[in-house]
């Protein structure tokens, strides 16, 4: 029909459907289905159905580091660092990609969806932690540095990359004061200690994330207190049904939000309820 639903009623059983052309349908059921919205106001129309509605933020943002001088590295990833927000506990092992305006990858966007409703009373303004060798903590890089001083002293430190990518290792040796011609002999215990920070801890200001437009998911939608888990009928209206996205249902990166919409969508449309065959 390719039309706006503008008003969902119900009188004596029945559903009326009143759309935006001022065509009024009348039904047996309803399936809402409208996919998230991601200003509570969007609710609106939906108010008189007497549901609440879980306050919508978004979900699978990636960060953004103004003007930090780690974007110069835009493109390049790391397989496996460890990101962690300061001052709560979410963290997250995986891929990271450094983008033009800040983090990005499957490790950012599992944190911003674990951490949707945290973050945005955070005003998106909070600490990152990157461990960008999170197999390693200070204590045992500090053992391989003495190591490595030891074994070749005469090997220049920028040569010893502990497998990053290299702009990313050049980037943290500059970071730490290392300089490109160093030797591991003449390497200062102040330039190591900082380098092994940076290896384990750095430390980014994330101010924002990508704008609305880029997000992917909206968390937040009908309470799903208030809906049949078995058949997701709505507790308050029978007949009516959710499927998808109009839930208070997100879900992280790989595909497990089209598996929620399309899952939901066939709970709800009934064919395994014989009564409504
Ligand atoms: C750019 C992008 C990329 C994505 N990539 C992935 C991915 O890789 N993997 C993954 O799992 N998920 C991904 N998602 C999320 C996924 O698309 C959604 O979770 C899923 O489509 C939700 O399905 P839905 O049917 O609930 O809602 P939607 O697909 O949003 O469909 C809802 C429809 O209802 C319509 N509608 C809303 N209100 C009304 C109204 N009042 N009257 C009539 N029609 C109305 C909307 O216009 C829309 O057409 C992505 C989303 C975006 C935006």
């Amino acid at each position: 029909m390719n039309a706006e639903v503008r008003q969902l009623t119900t009188s004596n059983g029945q559903w009326t459907v009143t759309l935006a052309n001022g065509q009024v349908l009348s039904a047996d059921y309803v399936c809402l289905a409208s996919g998230g919205y991601p200003k509570a106001s969007m609710f609106a129309w939906l108010q008189n159905l007497g549901h609440q509605f879980a306050e919508p933020v978004p979900s699978l943002f990636t960060f953004n580091l103004p003007r930090h001088p780690v974007t110069a590295l835009m493109g390049v990833s790391v397989e496996k660092a460890r990101v962690k927000i300061e001052g709560s506990k979410l963290v997250e092992e995986g891929p990271v990609l450094i983008t033009h305006w800040g983090l990005s990858g499957p490790a950012i966007l599992r944190l911003s969806a674990w951490g949707a409703r945290e973050l945005s009373v955070k005003g998106y303004q909070f600490k990152a932690h990157v461990s960008w060798l999170p197999d390693f903590n200070e204590q045992s890089l500090k053992e391989n540095f003495q190591e490595w001083r030891r074994l070749h002293p005469a090997k220049k430190v920028l040569n010893q990359n502990p497998g990053l990518p290299a702009r990313l290792w050049q980037f943290l040796l500059e970071a730490a004061g290392v300089k490109e011609d160093l030797r591991f002999a003449d390497l200062p215990a102040k330039a190591e200690n900082a380098l092994i920070r940076n290896l384990v801890d750095y430390v980014v200001e994330v101010s924002g994330k990508t704008t609305f437009k880029e997000e992917f998911v909206t968390a937040g939608g009908i309470q799903l207190s208030e809906v049949d888990a078995n058949t997701l009928m709505s507790k308050k209206q029978p007949n009516l049904f959710f499927a998808g996205e109009v839930l208070d249902v997100d879900g992280i990166t790989g595909g497990f939000n089209f598996q929620h919409a399309w899952t939901s969508g066939w709970i709800a449309q009934g064919l395994h309820v014989t009564d409504r065959i």
